[in-house]
């Protein structure tokens, strides 16, 4: 049985994630004096994790949500990132062991966290040159939702974008508006009604009808309506959206 052996294996033979990875590479390479191995494990948003093969040898960063999986994961690992240095395909059953492990539902729930804490938020403060989110927001609680949203995150973005005016974060709870919008030739009203829509996004989260995601849900778009100069301001928008 070779999962059992490749247990036995790292009971008996405890090899450091190092040794793993310089076991895999004189696998691949066996003609190859196996080059000095750096590995360290960062902390980064995501499961993502690089190689590289320079004079010092070779250097290996990892998410640090790998940081004591069990050696045979590593060495899927090693397998998965030394053939993509070397311009070879990996072997589909190192493939399928490092996928299921990721897909395990802690590992699932560590990502997510991991991607909470760290996941880079481009946002810059509320109070921006022209308008103050903080103060739109809670006008319009008033306003549409008797106050009863409570208030997540607000920032504007630090890229003025004109194709993404605004967002809705669920991962973070974060509404960023485009700075683009804040300016004082952009009217109040605009800015409003950009902000009004992310806050319908929290009023109605993402639904899944099949393999569909419908963002916006019929009653999203019945709702939006009751916002007191909706014609107006979409006319706007489009005015601005679309002109130099
Ligand atoms: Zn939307």
């Amino acid at each position: 049985m070779y999962s059992e052996d490749v247990q036995l294996q790292s009971i008996l033979f405890f090899e450091t994630p190092e040794e793993v990875f310089g076991r895999v590479f004189s696998e691949l390479k066996p003609r190859t004096p196996r080059p000095a191995i750096r590995l360290e494990f960062c902390k980064f948003a995501n499961a993502n994790s690089f190689a590289r093969w320079d004079e010092a040898g070779l250097a290996f960063r990892i998410t640090d949500v790998l940081e004591g999986a069990p050696a045979q994961i590593l060495e899927a690992l090693a397998h998965i990132l030394l053939s993509k240095l070397l311009r070879r395909p990996a072997p589909k059953t190192y493939n399928e062991r490092y996928r299921r492990y990721l897909n395990r539902k802690e590992m699932r729930r560590s990502l997510q966290l991991v991607k909470q804490a760290r996941g880079r938020k481009l946002v810059s403060s509320p109070q921006g040159n022209c308008y103050d989110l903080e103060a739109i927001f809670e006008e319009l609680n008033v306003r549409y939702f008797h106050g009863l949203v409570a208030r997540p995150v607000l920032g504007w973005s630090r890229k003025p974008s004109r194709t993404m005016l605004g967002h809705y974060d669920p991962s973070h709870n974060v509404i960023v508006l485009s700075s683009f919008l804040d300016r004082p030739s952009v009217e109040r009203l605009v800015v409003e009604y950009v902000m009004f829509h992310e806050m319908l996004h929290l009023r109605f989260p993402v639904e899944h009808r099949g393999a569909r995601r419908c963002v916006h849900t019929p009653e999203f778009k019945l709702a939006e309506k009751d916002f007191a100069g909706f014609t107006e301001a979409k006319a706007i928008l489009k005015r601005i959206c679309t002109v130099g």
